[in-house]
């Protein structure tokens, strides 16, 4: 049973801030292979901390893309794949981890007795904290930091309000999709007014394309696939195809896009090599599949119109199970 169903968001908030304020040295963490509001509400979280003067260290594990080097203390996040830490936390924030999974190997910094306080807006989110400050009506987990900074009095620094117009921006796909709420471009609006430069974080996050995505991008689409009736497409990258482009994980975002935004499409899918039998499979429902009820079938999770799992076999076979499990769905 999640604790958004069963305690009021107005109390925890209020919990959420007691949390902040009753505590000091703190660990802050996101999910594994950091995206742009995992990065953002990161950062968001440490800012607040830093404004109430507590001590706090942000650990992630694995690198935080390059584009998001902009927002402040982007260099202090630890890379826990890459940097060892040897001591534990007694007082841990996760934000936008759906799941106690997916904090990922950064979970063995934490103490045997640790106050974990939740901050997600995933509704696969199992309240998995001591604490749980959830709402899975929320864009982005930064539209969370947002409520919670107004109750702790943050000051609406610049440094701040980018990570959270930044987080918003990348989980709405540029206010494009439908968790764009009028409270999201309310919230934006604030961050504007705040001296967060709209047009050049687009241009920078959005409109940009890196060398290795082009790459990808070719290579990914000769693969394109259909059911006989054209309601679910898919591609796939290899684990050489993203050598060969020398493409990170940030190279491949938006790649799902394509097979999904095609005329009649109701899901979209990317099949990722990571080694050679285990793909990550990401999942975009146009609207009428809930794509996170299919990904946590095979162990993922998610949201309505975007998640993701990880399946271990050949390519054609895992393939085939996805693609039943979504025409099930379809039909
Ligand atoms: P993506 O396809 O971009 O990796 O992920 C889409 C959404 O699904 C994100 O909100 C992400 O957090 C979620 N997601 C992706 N993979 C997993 C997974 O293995 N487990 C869970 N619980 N969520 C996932
Ligand atoms: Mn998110």
């Amino acid at each position: 049973m999640s604790s958004e169903a069963t305690t009021p968001y107005r109390e925890q908030l209020a919990e959420a801030a007691r949390f902040l304020r009753d505590h000091d040295d703190y660990l802050v963490v996101s999910h594994v292979t950091p995206d742009g509001d995992a990065v953002s509400s990161t950062l968001a979280a440490g800012l607040m901390l830093q404004q109430l003067g507590k001590r706090y260290v942000m650990i992630n594990e694995g690198n935080s893309p390059r584009k998001f080097d902009y927002l402040s203390g982007y260099e202090s996040i630890v890379n826990y794949s890459a940097t060892a830490v040897d001591r534990t936390f007694a007082n841990v924030i996760s934000v936008d981890c759906a799941d106690f999974k997916r904090v990922g190997t950064v979970s063995k910094l934490f103490a045997d007795e640790v106050s974990l306080l939740n901050i997600d807006h995933h509704p696969t989110n199992d309240a998995f904290g001591s604490a749980n400050l959830l709402r899975f009506d929320a864009a982005a987990t930064a539209e969370i930091l947002y409520d919670l900074a107004c109750v702790i009095g943050a000051r609406w620094t610049k440094e701040l309000s980018d990570c959270i117009y930044t987080g918003l921006l990348t989980d709405t796909g540029g206010f494009r999709y439908a968790n764009t709420t009028p409270k999201v471009l309310q919230i934006a609006s604030e961050m504007l007014q705040y001296g967060v430069n709209g047009n050049e974080l687009a241009d920078h996050l959005l409109e940009k394309l890196s060398y290795s995505h082009v790459a990808l991008l070719r290579k990914a689409l000769t693969s394109l696939a259909f059911t006989d009736d054209k309601r679910i497409a898919w591609v796939r990258v290899s684990a050489a195809d993203i050598e060969e482009a020398q493409a990170s994980n940030e190279d491949l975002e938006g790649l799902v896009n394509y097979p999904r935004n095609i005329e009649g499409v109701e899901v979209g899918l990317l099949f990722k090599q990571v080694v050679p039998d285990r793909y990550k499979v990401s999942m975009r429902s146009a609207g009428l599949v809930d794509v996170s009820a299919i990904a946590k079938s095979f162990g993922g999770g998610g949201h309505v119109r975007a998640a993701g799992c990880t399946l271990v076999g050949e390519l054609p076979e895992i393939v085939e199970r996805v693609v039943t499990a979504v025409a099930k769905e379809l039909s």
